[in-house]
């Protein structure tokens, strides 16, 4: 991939480098779960979910 989108999680700024231009937080990706192939956030999704089924019932 060429274009990496990445989002400052302090002040919500996108950005492609990898700290906030705006604020200097260290930036996350920005794209969205559902449009990555990768099957292992799947897996993740998963056991979040088996997780909260049984032991979250505050
Ligand atoms: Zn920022």
């Amino acid at each position: 991939m060429k274009t990496l989108i990445m989002k400052c999680p302090s002040c919500g700024t996108y950005t492609m480098k990898n700290i906030c231009p705006n604020c200097g937080t260290a930036t996350v990706m920005a794209i969205p779960m559902k449009y990555s192939p990768a099957d292992k956030f799947q897996k993740y999704r998963i056991k979040i979910l088996e997780g909260k089924d049984g032991k979250n019932n505050d």
